[in-house]
C-alpha cells in the first residue's frame, strides 16, 4: 500500500504510520463513511486504532473499501463462508475520532449532526424499506443499542436537518425509527443509494 503522505510503498501501512511522521488526510467524506459503518455493522478493533466490519454483501464491502481509499486495502473473504471482511489501516485518526465506541458498547455520538453520507451507510447496514402492496413505502432503521433513548435519537435526527422519525417498539420487541411515506421519499431521494444495497432504495433515489 502506498502512503499518500510520503508516496512510498509499504506492506503494512499502519506500522509505517505508527512510526513515521506521516499523517495522511482523512476527508470529511471518508469520516462520514466510517461513522455510518461504525454506527451500523462495524466495530473498533481491540487496539482502538482500526475499524472493522463484515458483510455477506460482497459488492457493498468492496464499495466501502474503495470509498475509504488509502484507509483500507480491500476486503478479505472468510475461509469457510461467504462473508467479506473489511479492516482499516491502524491509525491515530480512528483512535482520536471514534473513541465513542468505547468498551465495545455502541452508543451513537449525538454531539455531531447526522450527515447524508453517514445516514446512507447507517441505513444500508441497519435499515430496510417496508414496501406494502398498493400502499406507500416506509423507511425503517433499527436501533437496538439505543432502545432506552429512542426519543432523544429522533430529536437528534430532526435537529440534523431531516424529517423527524417516529420511535417505535415493534410487536416482536425490536426498537426502530420509522419514517412516514412522505418523509421516506424525501430522505431516499436526498441520500444516494450505495452499491450493493440499491434495493433498499426501492424506486427512490434514482
Ligand atoms: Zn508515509
Amino acid at each position: 500500500m502506498k502512503c499518500p503522505d510520503c508516496g512510498k510503498e509499504f506492506s503494512a501501512l499502519g506500522r509505517h504510520l505508527a512510526f513515521a511522521d506521516c499523517s495522511p488526510t482523512v476527508t470529511s467524506y471518508q469520516h462520514d463513511v466510517l461513522r455510518g459503518v461504525l454506527m451500523s455493522d462495524g466495530w473498533v478493533g481491540t487496539s482502538g486504532r482500526c475499524l472493522q466490519a463484515e458483510w455477506a454483501n460482497k459488492k457493498y464491502a468492496k464499495y466501502v473499501s474503495d470509498e475509504l481509499e488509502w484507509l483500507c486495502d480491500g476486503v478479505q473473504k472468510r475461509s469457510n463462508r461467504d462473508i467479506w471482511q473489511l479492516s482499516t489501516v491502524s491509525c491515530d485518526y480512528i483512535e482520536n475520532n471514534f473513541s465513542w465506541y468505547s468498551s465495545g458498547q455502541k452508543r451513537w455520538p449525538l454531539n455531531k449532526k447526522l450527515t447524508d453520507d453517514t445516514l446512507k451507510h447507517l441505513y444500508a447496514g441497519d435499515g430496510h424499506l417496508k414496501q406494502r402492496e398498493g400502499r406507500s413505502d416506509a423507511m425503517i432503521i433499527s436501533c437496538e443499542n439505543e432502545r432506552d433513548r429512542l426519543k432523544t435519537i429522533a430529536v437528534w435526527v430532526e435537529s440534523s436537518g431531516y424529517p423527524k422519525p417516529t420511535p417505535h417498539i415493534s410487536n416482536a420487541g425490536s426498537s426502530v425509527l420509522y419514517f412516514n411515506t412522505e418523509d421516506t421519499r424525501e430522505i431516499l431521494n436526498r441520500i444516494a443509494p450505495v452499491d450493493g444495497y440499491e434495493y433498499k432504495w426501492g424506486k427512490h433515489g434514482n
